[in-house]
């Protein structure tokens, strides 16, 4: 078989969605497929050490200055970065094929679009970038011919659905599980604890991801990110509550059909389809789904118990710098949340407070999103 082997970075290689990918790029069977070349990590530096070790990348990068003083006593063979700065001398690698954005949170975007402006091709499991910088990222991939693909197993599965044909087709179906709440009463729901909320029922993801889960505001987010993917207007995306994550999103085509992806949650799925698309790959294989025994149910979303949602579609309806604001009040009060310092309830009174007193900018550039959403930021977690 003749492969050319791409030259893969990681960003946030220690995080969930970091792991996960070194475990697909592992196990693929083809192990020609892949030359790890770059990766970042956060605060885990005993793994990220660990995996330095195992997959031999030229360049690294960590948070701190001191723990990429510690990593460059022990490899001093590679270019050990530290900080934002250093996250932007990965991506900027014009030998790059592929970078995976698995860090959560804006620190994500500026990287991503320095490795899009290279065309390079982003597997992206970054939705912040998105959100806050859906135009000026989705312009960028259009000028420099870089392909944006999708790691989240929703968007993941509309692209494998759509066969590329957005041009036919009537709407997109974005499923979600309703998380752990989705049938408790809205009292119950406001008065949760974060370890209440930490209990997702079928997707292992990271903390933050799993209180938006909760909220139902990651499905919000995953609309904005749809949009933007997809180049959909709002009135073509559609959310449906399916409890047991087997139909993992869905594509309706213009005469009707439909067509969606289906298979056992698991995020190793949609981290290789993003890696090896358009292709398909023998590797990893958490699970499989037997269709005998099973019942898939779905339902509307209730936008009473679950306001965030409603929130986030009249949010990226607005656009402009409104999404800013909507990511980063709705960030800095889950970090509070799982502080313990205020309730789930004020997750979504914060962020709407945010939105009413926000007045959007039509046209933003990279400096007026990162201003707006300091600013928020700044007044949320204060
Ligand atoms: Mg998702």
């Amino acid at each position: 078989m003749h492969t050319t082997t791409k030259n893969l970075t990681i960003l946030g290689s220690t995080g969930s969605i970091g792991t996960q990918t070194l475990e697909v790029v592992e196990n693929l069977q083809n192990k020609e497929l892949f030359k790890i070349v770059g990766m970042s990590a956060g605060r885990n530096i005993e793994l990220f050490i660990s995996q330095i070790k195992k997959f031999h990348p030229k360049k690294v990068c960590t948070i701190s200055p001191a723990d990429a003083k510690k990593i460059k006593s022990i490899f001093p063979d590679i270019e050990v970065f530290s900080g934002d700065e250093g996250l932007i001398e990965l991506a900027d690698d014009k030998s790059l094929d592929i970078m995976l954005t698995g860090t959560s949170g804006y620190a994500g975007l500026k990287p991503t679009l320095k490795a899009i402006e290279n065309g390079t091709n982003i597997a992206l499991a970054n939705k912040e970038t998105l959100v806050m910088a859906g135009d000026i990222v989705t312009a960028a991939a259009k000028q420099s011919g870089a392909k944006i693909l999708p790691v989240d197993s929703e968007h993941s599965a509309i692209l494998q659905s759509s066969n590329g044909r957005f041009d036919i087709i009537d709407k997109v179906i974005i499923t979600a599980s309703g998380g752990p709440f989705l049938h408790k009463d809205k009292a119950e729901i406001l008065n949760s604890t974060a370890l209440d909320a930490l209990k997702h029922p079928n997707w292992n993801m990271g903390k933050k991801i799993t209180i938006d889960s909760a909220t139902l505001m990651n499905k919000g987010l995953e609309v904005i990110e749809a949009h933007h993917l997809f180049n959909l207007p709002y009135e073509k995306i559609e959310v449906v509550v399916h409890p047991e994550s087997v139909v993992h999103s869905a594509v309706e085509f213009v005469d009707g059909s439909i067509i969606a992806q289906l298979g056992f949650p698991s995020m190793h799925i949609p981290i290789q389809y993003a890696l090896t698309w358009p292709c398909r790959e023998y590797g990893i294989k958490t699970g499989s789904f037997s269709f005998f025994g099973q019942k898939l149910t779905f339902e509307k979303p209730n936008y009473d118990k679950f306001p965030c949602l409603s929130l986030a579609f009249e949010v990226g309806k607005t656009g402009g710098t409104m999404p800013v604001v909507l990511n980063a009040a709705n960030e800095a009060a889950v970090y509070k949340f799982l502080r313990g310092e205020i309730g789930m309830g004020d997750i979504f009174k914060a962020v709407e407070k945010e939105i009413n007193r926000h007045n959007v900018i039509k046209n933003p550039t990279l400096d007026e999103i990162f201003a707006v959403d300091n600013e928020v930021r700044a007044r949320v977690s204060g």
